[in-house]
């Protein structure tokens, strides 16, 4: 399982699940989350925030 609280946090921009709603998401097979705020940086601006999706920095 990855309902590790801790990791709930947008991986766009680190706000946690208890500030935003938490959409998730998966790349390459890894469970990330992203906030509804970024969600449309995500749809619109992918090749910026794929480095973060690559990097897995889903904190
Ligand atoms: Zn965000």
């Amino acid at each position: 399982m990855n309902e590790n609280p801790a990791n709930s946090r947008c991986l766009n921009c680190d706000t946690s699940d208890s500030e935003m709603p938490l959409i998730s998401i998966r790349y390459s097979g890894r469970p990330l989350w992203v906030c509804s705020k970024c969600m449309p940086v995500l749809i619109h601006e992918t090749d910026q925030i794929k480095t973060k999706l690559e990097t897995g920095d889903a904190r």
